[in-house]
């Protein structure tokens, strides 16, 4: 008989945005009258950028002809792709080879399946409040994770424990759900933490975008020493509206090189390497030449004017908090504000009060973690007009 992975069994069964999507469903439709403000789900509104779309019209163009017609490409994508990535990073300071990027379908499916790399013995660290993936992929292969605290103490940026010892560590900055930014200083602890005990640091940038201080790193390996234990994540979808077109890239510093049991040596790039040449086929061309239009300097230009459309949402968002003296992290450098539920309220009894009193839906806290239980996060993606008007609802809770 075939044995089924019974780890599965110890994955939370309800998904937070189902919970979600059939509560706001059953209040529509108890109350058809009634405009719900939806500022819930991390997911964009704007449309491709022009750039974008005439890049995917050409390889489409290019597609409908023997002489440009494009069968299976490299696994790890296309080298216009690949270098365009790596010059992008060169503009930002930092120097990767094209041979450590390796473009993917998107974040979330490379975060999880990075776990197929790591014996299933090493312990996990993840912070709490959490972006759900980390933790369930771990759980599906059956490994031990630990948590570490993100409190109103810490500003949400958990910091090394040397009496704390784990092997693999994750980390998001600009952070979902917190909207919380690590510094250059915190950054440079968790390498050295890294370093010092053979861990592997893997970093989420997907909201590397959204840093407007040019004081905060965007990149963990802007960091001295974080070519030899860290992973970088990043995705085009919060960069550039691709959370349907779907693109992204994973950085692996040829650098990380652990030993096996043996005594002998395996680098992580290498194995990376084989894992996607064994189970991915790569992503379409077409999609490839549509984010390559992104890494241009123009393309970018067009993509930070969509940003800083979000950014003038999340703005609103802050300043209604600062006014009414609700305390948050998040907003600035982030498209998530992140905030203490107000009338000292567990944050699934405010979504619903949200809900019902004044027709706003956002993320309660609870979703993502014990420490996220008196807390609720709002996002900036709706537009101006909506989000305006969420806000002005938002107020009258406090009359
Ligand atoms: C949105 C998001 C991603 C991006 O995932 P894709 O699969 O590239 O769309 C990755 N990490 C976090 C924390 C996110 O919120």
């Amino acid at each position: 008989m075939a044995k089924l992975n019974e780890n599965y069994l110890n994955i939370k069964q309800s998904y937070l945005f189902s919970e979600i999507a059939k509560r706001v469903n059953d209040f529509c439709e108890a109350n058809p009258n009634k405009k719900v403000i939806r500022l819930g789900i991390g997911d964009v509104t704007l449309p491709l950028g022009s750039l974008v779309i005439k890049a995917l019209h050409g390889a489409v163009d290019e597609m409908s002809k023997a002489e440009t017609f494009k069968g299976y490409g490299p696994e790890q994508g296309y080298d216009f792709l690949r270098n365009s990535i790596k010059d992008y990073y060169k503009r930002n300071g930092v120097e990767v080879e094209a041979d450590e990027i390796f473009v993917s379908d998107g974040a979330k499916s490379d975060t999880g399946n990075i776990t197929d790399m790591f014996s299933t013995d090493n312990v996990v660290l993840v912070p709490d409040p959490v972006y759900p993936v980390y933790v369930d992929t771990n759980i599906m292969n059956g490994r031990k994770i630990i948590y570490m605290d993100g409190t109103a103490e810490n500003g949400f940026l958990p910091m090394p424990d040397e009496n704390v010892k784990a092997d693999i560590i994750y980390l998001c900055s600009p952070n979902n759900p917190t909207g919380a930014v690590y510094n250059k200083e915190q950054l440079k602890a968790w390498v050295d933490y890294a370093n010092k005990n053979g861990a592997i640091i893997l970093f989420d940038s997907a909201y590397e975008c959204f840093v407007a201080d040019p004081e905060l790193p965007r990149s963990i390996l802007s960091i001295e020493g974080a070519k030899t234990c860290c992973v970088e994540f990043c995705s085009l979808s919060k960069t550039a509206g691709f959370t349907g077109t779907r693109c992204g890239y994973t950085v692996v510093p040829k650098a990380i090189v652990k030993k096996t049991s043996d005594g002998g040596e395996l680098s992580l790039n290498h194995m990376w390497n084989r894992r996607q040449t064994t189970k991915f086929n790569g992503v379409p061309y077409i999609i490839q030449k549509g984010a390559a239009a992104v890494f241009t300097v123009e393309g970018m230009e067009e993509a930070k004017a969509m940003i800083d459309t979000y950014r003038k949402n999340a703005k609103l968002i802050s300043d209604t908090m600062d006014e009414l003296d609700v305390k948050y992290t998040g907003g600035i450098n982030s498209p998530y504000i992140w905030f203490e539920c107000p009338f000292n309220m567990y944050s699934w009894n405010f979504f619903d009060k949200m809900l019902n009193d004044i027709q706003v839906v956002g993320t309660p806290g609870a979703g993502f973690g014990k420490n996220g239980d008196n807390y609720f996060r709002l996002t900036s993606f709706n537009n101006y007009e909506n989000t305006k008007e969420a806000m002005e609802r938002f107020k009258t809770l406090f009359k």
